[in-house]
């Protein structure tokens, strides 16, 4: 069994370096040397989770209720320890100091394995109901008694769930992938005096070395991927280049990631029976799986071109996301954050009773209707829905849905991922009755831009926010944005971000946060960066929408950190930004600034993981200089 204590020099090591393969290396260094065991707890620590990705139930714990369990097992006062943590900027390091403290105190505390502290922290994210704040510290100062202090500060930070240690989803899956399944020489070589199995390179990444490439085992990767059945014999025999190869195999394993969804299942299956391992996956009706996105498309030639034509347009209805999932008559509705919202939507339940089938996965898209015009109402109202906990059914009256399914990847016990679009389109034909709530996607088969136009056009007139391309013959990929849905609306592209800091008003703003920072991600490392600050798109009183105040209110469990007039928040909180222009700008970690920005709404159905990238800001950039 791993101790915490290796995992926490790890983090550290990982912290030291910004290189993507650096990182890479060092966390398939640490896998490859764990036992079966020890994988699950490793992997979902790695990613700060207490749970797969699929579950999306989080640790959930407030930076007060650290200071207050810091407090209790150092003795300390809280007002000493929240001045420490103003200098600091940084509980996980507050709690190392105190943890320094305390352990010149007691000597005996036990070791904490990986699994110790995955099942405290599994504990606290499954705690509800009365007494949960106190139950919470009970559990978190046992971890913190037990720690030592490098070990108290990567807890604290994964409670808060602030790792910071740069390990996005990309570098994880190739760790993995590195690790346990058959590398093709020319990329990895297996140094001749450590053993280790490195990216090419002049020098070993773990002795420091000359490498000095070993015996071909590019044979045995070409095997094991036929023998997995991942790769048709042809297309591994054209493909006798070692990098081509690679990304074949890295292909198929975030293949298999999309259906899993979890990496700790996905390291497990490799660890056990390499490659085969992952072949002839099925999804799990109850599991939910990450949504297949759309590219944005500047006009329907653009979006013929990606999709091949004849194609399938379909209106695209500007509601809220629903993946629904049907076994032994259980129904489960979650969004596209992979929430469950079941409790939300009876209308819901009740209404997909109606389809004909024993078990399936949907993919739709639910609306809410004005019930005395009929008319759509907009994304604001249903999101209202989103958030009731309670009278429910005064809720489902107030704002009744109409629920509008476009694709089907899982029916009567197969999954149908793979098969074309076109058919899994019949079977929603099929089993899909047009009452109550229930409809289908209206769509068209179109063959040029005249009937693509044609078709926007009407889609617009109905009050939809545009239409969708989709390729007839396409699979469903999940989790990804592939060019094998487009969508095309006529509002200029808004970025997602991320509120990372804020500032308090002055005046009449006084009480509020009125200014607001903003981040795009850094796929590589996870990291946020910075891209300006906007102070407009607000509503001074709640009944015009979102206002000052209840942003306000939705941030203050958020703060890190106070510093004169500004705060820094936990990154959590998704806005739609509307923007004038992109501009380089040195103020800014992302580099980039925008003109005129302005916050438009709350994207609950986005989770900070899903934002506009620092990749996509770029390309945004250089279309505008093109334009
Ligand atoms: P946007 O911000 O444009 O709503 P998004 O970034 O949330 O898009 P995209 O995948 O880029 O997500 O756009 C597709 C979204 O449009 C889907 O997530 C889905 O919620 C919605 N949608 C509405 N109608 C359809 C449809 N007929 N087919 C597929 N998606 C649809």
């Amino acid at each position: 069994m791993r101790q915490y204590r290796e995992l926490a020099e790890l983090y550290q090591e990982l912290e030291k370096t910004s290189k993507r393969l650096e990182k890479t290396f060092l966390v398939a260094r640490f896998l490859r040397s764990c036992t079966l065991e020890d994988l699950e707890p490793v992997i979902l620590l790695l990613q700060g989770r207490a749970f797969p990705e699929w579950d999306p139930r989080e640790i959930g714990v407030a930076s007060k209720l650290v200071i207050r369990t810091i407090s209790k097992i150092s003795g300390e006062k809280i007002s000493i320890i929240e001045s420490r943590w103003a200098r600091l900027g940084d509980l996980g390091l507050v709690a190392e100091e105190y943890s320094q403290r305390k352990r010149q105190a007691t000597l005996f505390s036990k070791k904490l394995g990986v699994r110790d502290v995955l099942t405290n922290l599994q504990k606290i994210a499954s705690l509800e109901g009365e007494g949960t704040i106190d139950k919470k510290l009970a559990y978190l100062s046992d971890l913190l008694l037990n720690a030592s202090p490098l070990e108290a500060r990567y807890i604290v930070r994964t409670v808060l769930g602030e790792l910071r240690v740069g390990i996005a989803g990309g570098i994880l899956r190739d760790a993995i992938t590195w690790a346990f399944s058959p590398l093709p020489e020319e990329i990895f070589y297996k140094c001749k005096h450590c053993g280790a199995v490195v990216p090419a390179s002049d020098k070993c990444m773990s002795c420091g070395n000359p490498l000095i490439p070993s015996k071909s085992s590019r044979e045995l990767a070409i095997n094991e991927l036929l023998n997995s059945g991942s790769i048709k014999e042809q297309e591994t025999f054209i493909t006798n280049n070692p990098r081509e190869i690679y990304n074949k195999l890295i292909e198929y394993i975030e293949d298999a990631y999309n259906i899993l969804n979890d990496y700790g299942e996905l390291a497990i299956r490799l660890y056990k029976q390499g490659l085969r391992g992952l072949s002839k996956l099925e999804l799990v009706p109850g599991r939910p799986i990450r949504v297949m996105l759309a590219q944005k498309a500047d006009n329907a030639t653009e979006a013929l071109e990606t999709v091949g034509t004849p194609a399938a347009v379909e209106y695209k209805y500007d509601g809220f996301r629903m993946q629904i999932h049907k076994k032994d008559n259980k129904i489960v509705i979650y969004t596209r954050r992979l929430e469950d919202v079941t409790k939300q939507f009876p209308d819901v339940v009740e209404g997909v009773k109606k389809i004909n089938a024993d078990s399936f996965i949907i993919d739709s898209e639910c609306v809410g209707v004005d019930s005395s015009t009929g008319k759509f109402l907009p994304f604001q109202n249903i999101s209202q829905r989103i958030k009731r906990k309670y009278n429910i059914s005064e809720m489902v009256r107030k704002i009744p849905v109409e629920l509008h399914v476009f694709d089907i990847v899982y029916y009567n016990g197969e999954t149908i991922l793979k098969k074309p679009f076109k058919e899994r389109r019949a079977i929603l034909e099929k089993i899909i009755p047009e009452q109550g709530i229930l409809r289908l996607a209206v769509q068209r088969i179109v063959k040029n831009e005249e009937e693509a136009n044609e078709f926007y056009e009407e889609s617009l007139r109905k009050g939809n926010e545009g239409i969708m391309f989709k390729a007839l013959n396409a699979p469903y990929k999940p989790g990804s944005r592939v060019g094998y849905m487009m969508k095309l609306k006529p509002t200029a592209e808004s970025l997602d971000l991320v509120i990372v800091g804020a500032e308090w008003g002055e005046g009449k703003r006084s009480r509020w946060l009125s200014s607001y920072y903003v981040a795009c991600l850094d796929p590589v490392t996870g990291n946020y960066l910075s891209i300006g600050k906007v102070s407009t798109g607000l509503k001074e009183k709640r009944e015009e929408g979102l206002s000052y105040d209840e942003l306000t209110e939705i941030l203050k469990p958020l703060i890190i950190e106070e510093k004169g007039k500004m705060v820094i928040l936990r990154p959590e909180i998704v806005v739609e930004v509307t923007y004038q222009e992109i501009q380089k700008s040195p103020s800014y970690d992302s580099g980039y600034a925008l003109r005129f920005p302005r916050i438009i709404k709350i994207r609950e159905d986005r989770s900070p993981r899903e934002i506009t990238t620092i990749n996509e800001i770029e390309k945004y950039y250089k279309e505008q200089l093109s334009k």
